[in-house]
C-alpha cells in the first residue's frame, strides 16, 4: 500500500477540494514528492492547478477505465511543486461504465501500483457521492481524510461514510483507516460551530485534526486564479492553516507507519 489518503465526505461544498489542493501543495513546500489525482467528474481541483480542463489529453477517466497508463495522465502544472492526474467531464461516463466491469472497484488500485512507490504521499480528491468512484479512492488509499464544515448537518452524511468507509475495509482493503478529519471553513465567532466542533470531538476524539482551517476569503479566491493559496498569497490565514495540517499529516502519518 503506498502513502495514499482519499479526500472524501459526500456531501458537497464542505471543503474537500480546497483541503486536496492546498494539503498538495503544502506536503511539496514541505519537500515531499507529492502527486493529486482529481477523481471528481467537476474537475475543480483540475482548473484550481491551472490546468485547462479542455486542453487534457490523458484524464483519470482512462486511467480508470485502464485505457491508459496513470504515468501517461500525470503531468506538472507550470509553477507548482507537485503532479496532478487530471479529470474532465468524461469522468461521469466512468460511474456507470464501471458497473459492468470485472474487479471494478479495484481499478484505480491497480492502476497506481507502477507509479505510487515515486511519491511521498499520493492525495485523492473524491466527487461529493459514496459512488464507484469514490470507493475506488477508497480501495486505492491507506487512509481516509474527511473535510467536515461545521454547522447543524454536519454529523448526520458521517454515519454513511463511516459505514461505507467500515464497508471497504472488511471486503476490499484491511488496511484503510480513517486518518482524520478535518473542520473547515470554521469560524470561530459562531456557536454553533464551536458546539459541532464539540461534539465532533467528543464522538471522535483523536481522530480529529488539531489543525483547524478557517473561513478565508483567500482560499476561496485562489482557485479563480488556478494556483493553490500558498502560491496566491502565502502570509494568509489559510495558507498558514494548511501548512499546519500538512505538518499535522506528516507527524500522524509517522506514527502510524512506525508503529505498524
Ligand atoms: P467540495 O470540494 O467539498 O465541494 P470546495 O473545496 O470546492 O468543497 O469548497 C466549496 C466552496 O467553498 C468553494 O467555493 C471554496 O472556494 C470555498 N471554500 C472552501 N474552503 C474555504 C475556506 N476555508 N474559506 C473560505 N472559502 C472556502
Ligand atoms: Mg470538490
Amino acid at each position: 500500500m503506498g502513502n495514499i489518503f482519499a479526500v472524501t465526505n459526500q456531501k458537497g461544498g464542505v471543503g474537500k477540494t480546497t483541503t486536496t489542493v492546498n494539503l498538495a501543495a503544502s506536503l511539496a513546500d514541505s519537500g515531499k514528492k507529492v502527486l493529486m489525482i482529481d477523481l471528481d467528474p467537476q474537475g475543480n481541483a483540475t482548473t484550481g492547478c491551472g490546468i485547462d480542463k479542455d486542453a487534457i489529453e490523458v484524464s483519470s477517466y482512462e486511467v480508470i477505465m485502464a485505457e491508459a497508463k496513470a504515468s501517461d495522465a500525470i503531468i506538472r502544472p507550470e509553477g507548482l511543486g507537485f503532479d496532478v492526474m487530471p479529470t474532465n467531464t468524461d469522468l461521469t461516463a466512468a460511474e456507470v461504465q464501471l458497473l459492468d466491469i470485472k474487479l471494478r472497484e479495484h481499478r484505480l488500485r491497480l492502476a497506481l501500483e507502477s507509479s505510487k512507490e515515486k511519491y511521498d504521499f499520493i492525495l485523492i480528491d473524491c466527487p461529493p457521492s459514496l459512488s464507484m468512484l469514490t470507493v475506488n479512492a477508497l480501495v486505492a488509499s491507506k487512509g481516509v481524510l474527511i473535510p467536515i464544515q461545521c454547522e447543524y448537518y454536519a454529523l448526520e452524511g458521517l454515519t454513511s461514510l463511516l459505514r461505507t468507509i467500515e464497508r471497504v475495509k472488511q471486503r476490499a482493503n484491511p488496511a484503510l483507516e480513517v486518518t482524520g478529519m478535518v473542520r473547515t471553513m470554521f469560524d470561530a465567532r459562531n456557536n454553533l460551530a464551536n458546539q459541532v466542533s464539540r461534539q465532533l470531538i467528543s464522538h471522535f476524539q483523536n481522530k480529529v485534526f488539531h489543525s483547524i482551517i478557517p473561513r478565508n476569503v483567500r482560499l476561496a479566491e485562489a482557485p479563480s486564479h488556478g494556483l493553490p493559496v500558498l502560491n496566491y498569497d502565502r502570509t494568509s490565514r489559510g495558507s498558514i492553516a494548511y501548512m499546519a495540517l500538512a505538518s499535522e499529516l506528516m507527524r500522524r502519518d509517522k506514527k502510524a507507519t512506525s508503529a505498524s
